[in-house]
Formats: structure tokens, sequence, C-alpha cells
């Protein structure tokens, strides 16, 4: 498999370390809030790499942490903690959120059929590791105590902006924020380590060390939970673009100081979700979270449609009208397949061609849109059903849209709409909902359609025309 590293930036033919298994790290979630669809994309398109790495044959450990101590507001040194932030809120304490916003996270990954990593870690449980790699950091010279907390000494590093390609307003993250420049610094990048002296007063969690009651930076717990559990090389690291600096520059630099070598081999980020004003974020317009898409009426498994259209390297625009486009082509897609009858019989030689194809997709930087190009072809090629769909079942494995199950439950709703006696009365309703909707007057198409659900009667637009069951 090629695969972009940001280290390199260069397209590589990954190899990992050992034959045998693929070890990768995921930066978690930050569990102050719900999930944004943004920051999901990330770990869609992290769990189709893993995904992929498995069917291209590898064996795969991963690891991810859970930021629930320690993540300052400017993803630097300054603003406040936004677990304390999140706690405030909601007038609970920091363990209760975590606890709470963790199983909304493991949720929405659900949903969107995300597979949970093998070990999934809060950072609250390896303090013991962080004073480890600190006081080690500190011992040999690349970590120092000033004003009370503990920094990492960026002027100790051969090289420290590992990844050049971060644009230079990442790079001002710092000055950004228009926070007061932390003066124990000895030099701009420097970074915390370990703070005791936290001008916080409310920072609810707090450990006893070796430098003063205080807690870890946010960045020195993803070395140490990576190094805990997949050891001290490391095959692929993943995370959104806006962590690449400072939070991966970062990891390196006192991964690498720790270890005395080179820690991680490969770097894959996944870019931006936009929205037509900008980056999305949490702060700013409509909070786009799954549950909000379900509101409106979209199955998660269309916004995983949409992510995977789009390949991970580039931004990703968000639109309603957009996300309208997915589902329309993820519903043609389902009743496409639902027309497949099994025979039984699979033709090996056009199911190899097929998966080969499937499979150069995935090896070219997991080009996700192109496997998604390769579904259509399953459905376009000139073989017989059971074919096609042992082709469907193979790739979903990858994608995981449950394309067949969805397909299953349509048949099973069309079997019911023809079982369904005819009435007259209920036609009728159905015929004005139709009407309602070619004159675009979709509030009364909506009084329909409840009406007819408060009657027990579920409305199927299908490609033959709408239809309708008993519930
Ligand atoms: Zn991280």
């Amino acid at each position: 498999m090629y695969l972009y590293n940001s280290l390199t930036h260069k397209k590589e033919l990954f190899k990992p370390n050992c034959p045998d298994v693929v070890k990768m790290y995921t930066c978690g979630p930050t569990v102050y809030h719900y999930a944004h669809i943004g920051n999901l994309r990330t770990y869609i398109m992290e769990d189709v790499l893993e995904k992929a790495l498995r069917y291209t044959g590898y064996n795969v450990k991963r690891v991810m942490n859970i930021t629930d101590v320690g993540h300052l507001a400017s993803d630097a040194d300054t603003g406040e903690d936004k677990m304390v932030k999140g706690a405030k809120r909601e007038n609970k304490t920091v363990m209760q959120i975590a606890q709470f916003y963790t199983d909304a996270f493991f949720e929405d990954c659900r949903k969107l059929n995300i597979k949970r990593p093998e070990v999934v870690e809060p950072a609250t449980n390896c303090i013991d590791n962080y004073i480890g790699m600190v006081s080690r950091l500190i011992e040999n010279g690349k970590a120092y105590i000033a004003g009370g907390n503990v920094y990492f000494d960026t002027s100790k590093l051969g090289q420290y902006y590992v990844f050049n390609d971060h644009d230079e307003e990442d790079l001002a993250v710092g000055v950004r924020e228009g926070v007061e420049e932390d003066k124990n610094k000895k030099n701009r990048n420097d970074f915390v380590l370990w703070f005791t002296k936290s001008k916080f007063e409310d920072q609810a969690l707090k450990w006893d060390s070796p430098w003063g009651v205080g807690y870890p930076g946010w960045h020195i717990e993803c070395s140490c939970i990576s190094i805990k559990h997949l050891g001290a090389d490391l095959d692929i690291h993943c995370g959104g673009i806006d962590n690449a600096f400072p939070h991966h520059t970062n990891e390196i630099a006192q991964s690498e100081s720790f270890l005395g070598h080179k820690w991680c081999n490969y770097w894959f980020h996944v870019h931006h979700l936009n929205t037509d004003t900008g980056k999305m974020s949490k702060s700013k317009g409509e909070f786009l979270t799954v549950s909000l898409l379900e509101e409106k009426g979209f199955d998660p498994m269309v916004y995983r449609l949409f992510c995977l259209q789009s390949h991970y390297r580039r931004n990703l625009v968000f639109s309603w009208e957009n996300l309208e486009n997915a589902k329309i082509a993820y519903e043609k897609l389902v009743s496409k397949i639902a027309t497949l009858q099994d025979d039984g019989v699979v033709d090996e030689a056009a199911f190899n061609a097929l998966k080969e194809r499937f499979t150069n997709a995935l090896n070219a930087d997991l080009n996700t849109s192109l496997a998604v190009t390769a579904v259509y072809d399953v459905l376009k090629a000139k073989t017989n059903d059971g074919t096609k769909l042992a082709a469907l079942k193979d790739f979903d494995s990858v994608m995981c849209l449950n394309l067949l199950q969805a397909a299953q439950s349509l048949r099973q709703k069309q079997k019911q709409v023809e079982e369904s006696s005819a009435d007259p009365e209920i036609d009728a309703l159905v015929l004005a909902r139709t009407e309602a909707k070619k004159a675009k007057n979709f509030a009364k198409a909506d009084a329909i359609r409840d009406e007819l659900k408060a009657r027990g009667i579920e409305i199927i637009d299908t490609p033959q025309g709408t239809k309708w069951r008993k519930v």
C-alpha cells in the first residue's frame, strides 16, 4: 500500500517495522463536549485505513488516548483547560464530564461503524508514565524547570519543525490567541510537560510529582500512552491535520528525546471539514453532531459515504445540500443492490477482477473515492448477481456502509408494501403528498406524512414511485 507520509512529504510504500503486526496510534478526543462531524471525519478515515490494512493482509494493533486532562483552549499552553471549562458549563465534576462525553463519542463511532481500537486509555490513567518520561527528559538535559513548571527545551533539538507543510497561520498559534507570552519559556516554541504553577485555581485534577503538585501538559500523554502499549517503534501515527502543529511536532520532540532514536515512521493526517464560512469548529455557527444529522433525517451511513466520496488529504466542504446529494447517492446504490438476486454462484475470475480494482484504489494512498467507484463498477459489471453480491460484501468489510443490510431491509419493506391490502383513502393521501412535493409545498407534504404516520402508515419513496406500508 502506498501512503502519503507527512514526515517526508511523499507517497511511500508502506512497510511496518515488524511484518506480523502494524502498530497504529490515534489521537483520541478531548472529552469536554460532543464530537462535531469534522472531528468524526478524521476518525472515519482512520477507521478505513485500519480496515484497509487488515483487508490487504496485515494485523493491526491500534491504540487511542482519551484526553481528560491538560488540553488547554489554545492547543499551546494558554487558555483555560477544556475539561474544567466543560465541567463549569454543566455544573458537574471533570470526571463526570469525561465519562459522559467518552460514552457519547463511542456512541457516535458505533453509529458511524467506526471500530473501537483494541486499547483505549484515558490520559488520567498514566500519570506515573508522564512523571517517568519528564524525569528522564530533565536528566538528559532536554527539559528544564522554570517558575514551577517543567518545559521542553526545543533549542536542544537538531530539527524542531518536522512537518514543514503546516501553514504559517498554524505556526503563530501561541500568538494568535492573544494571551500573554509565558515569560518562563527560554524559546518561543518550548512547551509545558508538567504544570505546577497553574493560574487556574479551579483545576480539579492534580497529582504529586517530584516538581510539586500539578498536572501533565497535553502533548506528553500521546507519547507515553503510545510507548506504553506499542513500544519504542511506532508504524503509523494518525490525527487531524490541525494536530500536526504544535501537538504532533511536540510529540516527536519529546518521544525521540526520551527514546534516543526515531520513533514513528508514517504520519497520516486527515484534512479539514469546512463549511462555506470556513473551518468547522465548536465555537462558530451551527454545532454539527451526528445526532443533529439524524434529527434532520440523515442516516449516519450517508455521512460516512459523504466522507468516503472524497480523498482524506483534501479539505471537504460540508453543506446540507452536499449531504442531501450523498443521501440520494446512498439510496440509489441501496435500491440497485436490492434488485440483485443471490444465485449462490460466484465466478472467481470476475470476482478477482472486481476485487483487484477495489484493492488498487485502497493501495493508492487510500483513494476512497475510487473505492466508491469500484462499488458502482460491481453493479455495472457483466457478471451474475451472486458474484456481484459477493464482491459488495467483500468491499463493505472496509467501506462499512451497511450496503447489504440496507438493501435487505429495503427489500423487506417493498415486500410488505406488496402485501398491504389496497386502501383507497390511504392511496389518495399518498398521492396528495406526492403532488404537494412536486409543487414544492413541503409543509403540506410533511403534514400529510405526519398524519399517515399517526395512522400507522409509513411512506417509502422507491424508484418505482411512492409506496406505503402498515407498520
Ligand atoms: Zn495526540
